[in-house]
């Protein structure tokens, strides 16, 4: 059964994540406060972290940073209004995404099952191999070396994190908006002229010159990440 801390100090909501979480057949421990959130964390090792921002004793923004010194436990913040400072010091602190209060439920589920299964295929990838490969494409997370065969190719950090990101994700259609939050770290107010930028300096670095076609373009969504051997172009 997975675990989930639920650190919310509204008792009323936390009650409800409580429910509703365990309905769904997660096994919840809730914190009421910063400080016993990371007590709670430290007692309970768990596979996923509800962190509102607002709270007594420690600030989530203080719980997310303390936690992550220790561990990549997937963190989803609760912000209680639009506050975008917060969200973008929580992310800049590791969280990996947020919810705006009051959210759906459903949307909470959905986004839990995301960030628990992306989680997962990356402690796949941290089992002793650090290394993502497709084909002949080979990506190094530790000493962020990435080469096509014998070939290296240079990256800078920004065209490194997106592909990281894309092949840790392979087959899964992303839209901008969430590379823009998972590679950009924040949103920039909607613009997403500079993921369509990037996405053109990888295939102008991968695509083009090796003959395959690794990023794809999924019309209305964003980009997919899948080799196909021929190099076809768009
Ligand atoms: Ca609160």
């Amino acid at each position: 059964m997975q675990k989930i801390l639920v650190v919310e100090d509204e008792k009323k909501l936390a009650r409800y994540l409580q429910l509703e979480l365990t309905h769904e057949g997660y096994e919840i421990r809730l914190a009421h406060d910063g400080r016993a959130a990371v007590t709670a964390f430290e007692e309970w090792p768990c596979d996923l972290i509800l962190l509102d921002l607002m709270l007594p004793e420690l600030s989530g923004i203080e719980v997310c940073r303390r936690i992550r010194q220790k561990s990549a436990v997937p963190i989803i913040m609760l912000t209680a209004k639009d506050d975008v400072s917060d969200k973008v010091m929580g992310l800049d602190m590791g969280a990996d995404d947020y919810m705006t209060k009051p959210f759906a439920i459903e949307e909470l589920l959905a986004r839990i099952r995301v960030a628990l299964k992306r989680h997962g295929d990356e402690a796949g990838h941290a089992g002793g191999e650090r290394t993502l490969a497709e084909g002949a494409l080979s990506l190094d997370r530790d000493s962020r070396e990435v080469s096509y065969g014998e070939t290296p190719i240079q990256l800078t950090k920004k065209e490194f994190d997106l592909l990281e990101y894309l092949m840790l994700n392979r087959n899964v259609a992303i839209s901008r908006n969430e590379l823009l939050d998972k590679v950009w770290g924040y949103s920039y107010a909607g613009d997403t002229n500079v993921v369509d930028v990037y996405i053109r300096y990888l295939r102008c670095k991968l695509d083009d010159p090796f003959h395959v076609k690794l990023i794809h373009t999924v019309r209305g969504v964003g980009y997919l990440f899948r080799l196909e051997e021929g190099g076809e172009t768009e």
